[in-house]
């Protein structure tokens, strides 16, 4: 069998396999909303040291990365995230 092409970047993947890929939003497909409560589900947007991660990373549209901006700074401020991990 021959082995599973990977790529290393996104430019390397031929056109016709980049519009199968299909970017979907979390909070879209499940009809879920942002809560800045949630600190479980807000971790899944920020990395091991505390910063938002950018919307390409995680696939979210527009609409949801902006909620979840405002409610993961919503949540630092009320100490259920952290706003920086140093070490
Ligand atoms: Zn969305």
């Amino acid at each position: 069998m021959r082995p599973k092409k990977t790529y290393r970047s996104k430019r390397e993947i031929p056109s016709f396999l980049q519009r199968a890929i299909k970017r979907r939003c979390y909070f879209c497909e499940h009809n879920a909303f942002v809560d800045y409560k949630n600190a479980d589900q807000l971790k899944r947007y920020i990395t091991d040291s505390g910063r938002i991660v950018a919307r390409r990373h995680r696939g979210l549209c527009a609409k949801h990365q902006r909620q979840m901006t405002r409610a993961i700074k919503r949540a630092r401020i009320m100490a259920l995230l952290p706003f920086k991990v140093i070490g």
